[in-house]
């Protein structure tokens, strides 16, 4: 057994809106007793001092794309369906060297910036693998930080998944898009199956994404489901993102997406929506009562253009809040402060009612224990005895706590990560003086320099028929936002 004590610091209560002087007594990766400063500790513990410090929970990053790290500043104003064609030039061509690098230039940036824990949804062309989902596994594994990766997987492409799209191509587009049509649904689902056998990680786990509901089929959908189950693992889906996608659940399924799914019978405690910016409230109460989760990215959903979600109305529902960034493509920093701060601002812009305005609180609440929840690590996300040793040390002598007048309302307003001075995950200090001890940042800067011009050679091609398709999806799929579509309380339709 290894003792550490933290003495000296004001340790965050966010529910209590509190930080009082405390120390606390850590055996192995877990939080053992937090007592007055300078209560008694085992004589073998290794003694670390917070003074001037702020201890937080770390933040737990509740939707993210390891594969966009290495594809982040390559474009400006896209919306989702734009990004979703540009994805064959963004991520095509990773080799197993790219695999791991991207999810490690991503691991570095979440803990430099206190966070210690993500729900990471990545991407392996033409289909996930044993050694694909190794890699994305070691990347977290070896910065030290905590995960779920869960391979994103489709048996349609985005030109079979919205209706009439392939159609309103020119011929030549069409037989282009033709090529990137995925993996029948049962190889993808057996190399998943595959890559779970034996999972020998442990701060690691692996969940499911079915990416989008209509990119999927419905046999896929379950399929994925009965794989979660078999497995005990999370589902991840993004669900009502965008209106374009909204329209479509409509089109395709004659109800919206979650209605959809709920129908399926997949939406349980384990199921996290990604989004939700056009979940209608019965949409929120059906997840509320299965006792689901959405992962609010409300960075994303301004990049992209895809709306406001109503956090408000969601948890007025009890469905389950965690707050994510997204993926480097679409949010663009991996900032989990940033998130928190912009969860509680877009809540801000929705009405004049301010009681219904998402509070620093809850904002903070969502961005710990409500993310925690959907990642399904149990005991993290909060600071007390039994929970893992996942603590942020923020600087209080930096100007974002000079004067310190509120805790929670500085930690969501104010900080923006510069503050943070170290991070231990699981007991094990990761980053300290704000530099990362478990990774060689030269050697990473190094591998993402070479990384970068060989993918901008090898998607040259990728790049040019993004070009070409951008002018097609760009008029089509805004045609189809365009369309009325009203989200209130007896379910939504399309006109
Ligand atoms: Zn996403």
């Amino acid at each position: 057994m290894a003792y550490t004590i933290l003495r000296g610091g004001r340790v965050l209560d966010i529910a209590a809106g509190t930080a009082e002087p405390a120390d606390i007594l850590i055996e192995d990766d877990t939080i053992r007793e937090i007592g007055p400063p300078g209560m008694p500790a085992p004589a073998e513990a290794r003694e670390l001092s917070a003074a001037h410090r702020l201890i937080h929970p770390g933040l737990v990053n509740a939707h993210t794309h390891s594969h966009g790290n290495l594809a982040k500043g390559m474009g400006d104003r896209w919306t989702l369906e734009l990004l979703l064609t540009a994805a064959p030039w963004l991520g095509g061509n990773r080799g197993a060297e790219d695999i791991h690098l991207s999810a490690q230039i991503g691991a570095v940036e979440m803990v430099l910036k206190g966070c210690t824990a993500c729900y990471d949804l990545f991407f392996e062309w033409p289909m996930p693998s044993r050694d694909g989902m190794a890699l994305v596994a070691s990347a977290y594994a070896e910065v030290g930080m905590r995960a779920v990766i869960a391979p994103m997987v489709a048996d349609r492409s985005f030109f079979e998944a919205i209706p009439g799209l392939a159609d309103a191509l020119p011929p030549a587009l069409r037989e282009s898009v033709a090529a990137l049509r995925l993996a029948p649904g049962e190889t993808t689902l057996a190399a998943i199956r595959e890559g779970l056998r034996d999972w020998s990680f442990d701060q690691v786990r692996p969940a499911v994404a079915p990416t989008i509901p209509h990119h999927c089929s419905d046999e896929f959908i379950l399929g994925c489901a009965n794989l979660a189950r078999d497995f005990d693992l999370g589902l991840h889906s993004h669900v009502a993102e965008s209106k374009v996608q909204a329209v479509t659940g409509i089109r395709v399924y004659g109800r919206t997406q979650t209605a959809h799914l709920d129908r399926l019978g997949v939406i349980g405690p384990q199921f996290t929506v990604a989004h939700g910016v056009w979940l209608d409230h019965d949409d929120m109460a059906r997840l509320g009562d299965r006792g689901a989760s959405v992962a609010h990215n409300p960075g994303s959903n301004m990049r992209l253009g895809s709306g406001l979600a109503d956090a408000r109305a969601m948890l007025d529902r009890r469905v389950n809040l965690g707050i994510g960034t997204d993926g480097a493509s679409c949010a663009d920093n991996q900032n989990m402060y940033e998130a928190m701060r912009l969860a509680s601002f877009v809540s801000k812009v929705q009405g004049p009612d301010w009681q219904n305005w998402l509070s620093t609180r809850e904002a903070a609440l969502a961005a710990t224990e409500g993310s925690a929840r959907t990642l399904g690590f149990e005991r993290i996300g909060r600071i007390a005895p039994g929970y893992k040793a996942d603590l942020v040390l923020l600087d209080l002598d930096h100007p974002n706590w000079l004067p310190f007048n509120d805790p929670v309302n500085q930690l969501v307003h104010c900080e923006d990560g510069t503050a943070v001075d170290s991070v231990m995950i699981g007991g094990r200090m990761v980053v300290e003086n704000r530099r990362v001890l478990s990774v060689d940042l030269a050697r990473l800067r190094e591998r993402a320099e070479a990384a970068r011009e060989r993918l901008a050679a090898a998607n040259a091609d990728d790049r040019l028929l993004y070009e070409a398709l951008a002018p097609v999806v760009g008029s089509y799929c805004p045609g189809l936002a365009r369309l009325p579509y009203h989200v209130h309380r007896y379910g939504a339709h399309v006109e």
